[in-house]
């Protein structure tokens, strides 16, 4: 079943940027954890809004890094600043990712 991917990580590169991505995705995680987890918000079946104006996000609101910085780091339906941390988090995660599929594993 996994055969066809086998030579995909065998390029240290490939591997490299396909354990970023991956990363960025667990960061992406590890921020939704921190902020839902104090406040007894259901991490499963809620989903993400934002901080401010609780409106619902969109898939493309939630993409890793990118979504943060296509919309300057504001919400893009009431316009509230979003802390840098969240994307610094997931882009933390996906270079450590990143670096232990380039060393390989
Ligand atoms: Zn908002």
């Amino acid at each position: 079943m996994f055969e066809p991917l086998i030579p995909l990580f065998s390029n240290p590169a490939i591997r490299a940027g396909l354990f970023f991505a991956f990363g960025l995705c667990i960061g992406s995680f590890l921020t939704a954890f921190t902020y839902r987890i104090p406040r007894n918000i259901d991490w499963v079946r809620e989903p993400s809004r934002c901080t401010s104006c609780r409106a619902r996000l969109a898939a493309l609101d939630l993409v890793p890094v990118f979504s943060w910085l296509v919309m300057h780091g504001k919400c893009r339906h009431c316009g509230t600043k979003i802390p840098a941390r969240y994307p610094l988090m997931e882009l933390a995660c996906g270079l450590v990712f990143g670096l232990i599929g380039c060393l390989g594993f």
